[in-house]
């Protein structure tokens, strides 16, 4: 028989795998909590549990763990990890520290199947959807690493090692992969982190980023999570949007704002808009222009990300030589004229630029470079 990982689990299965052995369902949250909180590797360290309880449970399930391939540190403080998993596969995560916020950003996939031209890992192909727990796991992975370094100790979190200031912020999904592609697994996730048995992540410094997946957008607006919503526009009109991102071609820059009008935000929330920026393609005052006329009357924010510099030759696929980054006086042109028109834009800066931290570099290195692990270095 197939042992069950306890942390590709919700708390509903949770329960449901605890009432069939018998166990009152409080015990449910007891597991959920030492799995997901407490962060244990080994049921047998579950110890407000009955030494029978834990043998009986320990026959037929067990908790898995992801392993830090390669982590690289750039100048500007932002970390990038790359996690082994169990079928060779692997993905990264991106902690990018920022004035009093410590973000991580996640993926879901590995790969992408969506092929944005600008995009390393569109580039790769798609090769599988991430399970819940490979999900969790990169966050958890992260607060051991920065516990283990004396960041965000247990004593400086708490007890139960849970999220707090002092340690990671906020989370974002918008790693490899589109979240929305990966729906069920993605939004599974999102409740383990927000559950009060689970990280115990408040909804608010959770931000799931998509492309435009429009049937799945509509999906969540009717979860009620209460997180915050990114989508990744990237031009003005469809003419570009169908080159640079080919799935505007099924989900139009039109019938995406229109369900965007409708999404219904928490109160005091926007939409970040996130505008990756390229020279010649989508960085003229016109495309400024036109995106504060197509945007108005959506409640929004508009980060626009100047394009990393082209990888390295050896990046087999990066995306050196397709396009290049802007000029910075054209950004700057481009902020001030959605500023004229009363919008919130702010240029974000990439940050680990030199440890390639634009999506899907590391990996696409890693692979050209041979696997390497931290043992190694
Ligand atoms: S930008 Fe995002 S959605 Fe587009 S190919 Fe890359 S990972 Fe996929």
């Amino acid at each position: 028989m197939q042992k069950i990982n306890l942390k590709d689990l919700s708390i509903v299965e949770m329960e449901d795998l605890i009432s069939s052995l018998g166990e009152k369902p409080y015990r449910a949250k007891q597991v959920f909590e030492w799995v997901f909180q407490k962060d244990v590797d080994d049921i047998a360290g579950m110890t407000n549990l009955s030494l029978n309880f834990r043998n009986r449970l320990n026959e037929l399930s067990y908790i898995s763990r992801l392993s830090i391939a390669d982590k690289r540190v750039s100048k500007d403080g932002a970390e990038k990890y790359l996690f082994l998993m169990d079928d060779g596969n692997s993905v990264e995560s991106v902690l990018i520290p920022d004035k009093d916020r410590l973000t991580l950003c996640i993926s879901t996939q590995v790969g992408c199947k969506l092929n944005c031209a600008f995009c390393l890992t569109g580039k790769g192909g798609f090769i599988r959807n991430l399970r819940h727990s490979e999900i969790i796991e990169q966050v958890l992975a992260v607060k051991r690493e920065m516990r283990d370094e004396g960041r965000g100790t247990r004593d400086e979190c708490d007890s139960s090692f849970v999220f707090r200031l002092s340690s990671l912020t906020n989370i974002v999904l918008m790693g490899m992969g589109e979240p929305l592609d990966n729906y069920e697994n993605s939004i599974k996730a999102i409740k383990t982190f927000v559950s009060p048995h689970g990280l115990k992540i408040p909804a608010r410094r959770i931000t799931l980023s998509t492309s435009g997946l429009i049937p799945e957008i509509k999906y969540l607006a009717n979860e009620n999570l209460k997180i915050n919503l990114a989508v990744s526009l990237n031009a003005t009109n469809n003419e570009t949007r169908d080159k640079i991102m080919p799935l505007n071609k099924k989900y139009p820059i039109e019938n995406l704002l229109k369900v965007l009008r409708e999404y219904p935000l928490p109160t005091g929330r926007r939409i970040t808009f996130e505008y990756v920026i390229i020279k010649d393609i989508n960085d003229s005052i016109e495309d400024a222009d036109r995106l504060s006329k197509i945007l108005k009357g959506i409640e929004c924010k508009i980060n626009l990300i100047p394009l990393n510099p082209p990888s390295p030759p050896f990046v087999k696929g990066g995306h050196g030589g397709d396009f290049e980054p802007p000029p910075y006086k054209r950004v700057e042109d481009f902020q001030n004229l959605l500023i004229s028109r009363h919008y919130t834009a702010i240029i974000r800066k990439s940050k680990g630029a030199d440890i390639y931290a634009a999506c899907g570099q590391l990996r696409g290195m890693t692979r050209d470079e041979g696997r390497r692990t931290r043992d190694e270095e």
